[in-house]
């Protein structure tokens, strides 16, 4: 397979004609703002059917054009991805697990029946963009540049079948620690109305229109003073995960669960490095289907003595609090527990540089 530079170069940047100055970028990356900051540049490549994936590129970060009956507009063919790249002590940046992304990116473009993009290609994207924008990845202690590859259906066509042409992008966005004033733990309602997926389904994909469908449940467990929601199954029995975090279940001999990857579950990158963190460290991990009547007696008569969610964005999130239509329950008194504290700093320390990288994880763009 060829090297990452030369795939690299078959990208041809187009730089910007009006890059931030360095006191403005400075000043975005003092505070860096979540998703509303954007670095100089977009990483662009075309397709069609005929011709395939053309015209790679990295060109200014701007608005794009679209005629209204752009198909994604109407039928939400669209998929997305999301990683991180770290800048080390000595410069160097690096992402983690990426070949994972673009995995999963081809598991979601096929279920949406979009095109596959190669995992080269998806790699060298994000490599041609991250060096045109290097100024633009923070430094300090869980500080990072946020990735974001998508595709859509580009085509100006409403009948209902699968877009002929097709763009992927990938914009990137700095930003600082999750947890600003120290990790805190975590409200969270458990859904019996609303599931966002169901067998057969499209929960296993990374698109657009499942987080869609959260976003009610979200606002109402809000409304009742909790942070996230936690969604069941499609019959209302198993968990499932949260709007955009998987989630473990921790037990007083030591063991983990988490639910396991039914086909409306998303498969996370940090779900799966956790468990090899566990197992690593000598604990078992089992997956399996997680009954919710099975984990509130067990959260009273001390079997879990932890709950924590997972994913790109925050890393590890303690989960303090569980509520429903007819329960609410203190996890271990609301406290952070200690194995998710300690998983939380082995893996930041491994993306960051400080803990030894024993699996080969990060990659240099
Ligand atoms: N579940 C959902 C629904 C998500 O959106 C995400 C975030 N991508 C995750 C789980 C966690 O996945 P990852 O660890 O790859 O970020």
């Amino acid at each position: 397979s060829s090297s990452l530079e030369d795939l690299v170069d078959l990208f041809d940047v187009r730089p910007s004609d009006a890059p931030r100055p360095d006191h403005e970028r400075e000043a975005e990356l003092a505070s860096p703002k979540f998703g509303a900051v954007f670095t100089d540049h977009m990483a662009r490549v075309s397709y069609t059917a005929d011709r395939g994936w053309y015209d790679r590129r990295v060109e200014k970060y701007g608005p794009l054009q679209l005629d209204p009956a752009t198909a994604v507009l109407h039928y939400a063919q669209e998929i997305f991805e999301g990683l991180k790249a770290y800048k080390h002590s000595d410069g160097s940046i690096w992402t983690f697990r990426p070949e994972q992304n673009a995995a999963r990116f081809a598991r979601s473009a096929a279920r949406l029946a979009l095109p596959a993009l190669s995992v080269d290609d998806f790699i060298a994207s994000l490599a041609a963009l991250v060096r045109t924008d290097s100024a633009w990845v923070p430094t300090g202690e869980e500080a990072s540049l946020y990735l974001r590859p998508f595709m859509f259906a580009s085509e100006p066509f409403l009948g209902v079948r699968s877009s002929r042409e097709v763009d992927y992008i990938v914009i990137a966005s700095p930003v600082g620690p999750y947890f600003s004033g120290g990790v805190a733990p975590v409200s969270i309602w458990v859904e019996r109305d609303f599931a966002r997926a169901a067998a057969g389904g499209t929960g296993a994909a990374k698109c657009g229109g499942n987080y869609a469908a959260s976003l009610l449940p979200q606002t109402q467990a809000q409304a009742r003073g909790c942070d996230q929601v936690c969604f069941l199954d499609g019959t209302g029995t198993y968990l499932e995960e949260l709007g955009g975090m998987n989630v473990f279940v921790v037990r007083a001999d030591g063991s983990v669960e988490t639910p396991e990857l039914t086909g409306s579950i998303l498969e996370g990158v940090t779900r799966s490095s956790i468990i090899q963190l566990l197992q690593d460290g000598g604990h078992e991990v089992r997956q399996r289907q997680i009954p919710l009547d099975e984990l509130l007696a067990q959260i009273d008569d001390g079997t879990v003595t932890e709950v924590f969610a997972c994913g790109t964005a925050a890393v590890v999130t303690p989960i303090g609090r569980l509520a429903g239509s007819n329960f609410d329950k203190s996890i271990s008194d609301g406290a952070a527990g200690s194995l998710t504290m300690a998983i939380r700093e082995e893996l930041t320390g491994i993306q960051t540089g400080a803990v030894e990288d024993r699996h080969g994880w990060l990659r240099r763009l």
